[in-house]
């Protein structure tokens, strides 16, 4: 479980750091925005702005959200529910945990 718990605070790791370039891309791009005639809702480029903006958006939620199941497999990791499904109780194969350390539920459910 060692390895796991080592798995888990590197993919922490790696999505804080991740986050916090998204961040950067996103102030960037609320500058541009803020640059460009904001005025103008037919001006082309604030249009490209707009659209980046929203997938670095999106991104970002993603990343918060892979947080936040890291963050939970740690917690279930600590309580000692960690690789047991939460629907049906069955111990989660080592192999959907090696591919999914963050994963819930077993392979049948
Ligand atoms: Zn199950």
């Amino acid at each position: 479980m060692d390895d796991v718990r080592a798995t888990l605070a590197r993919d922490r790791l790696a999505t804080l750091e991740r986050l916090a370039d998204l961040s950067d891309d996103f102030d960037r791009f609320v500058d541009a925005s803020r640059d460009s005639n904001a005025d103008d809702e037919h001006d082309p480029e604030g249009a490209t702005i707009a659209f980046e903006r929203s997938q670095v958006d999106a991104l970002i939620q993603q990343a918060r959200q892979h947080l936040a199941e890291v963050d939970a497999a740690m917690e279930r990791l600590d309580g000692g529910t960690y690789g047991v499904c939460e629907r049906c109780g069955s111990p989660i194969a080592a192999a959907r945990l090696e591919a999914r350390p963050t994963a819930r539920t077993c392979v049948t459910c």
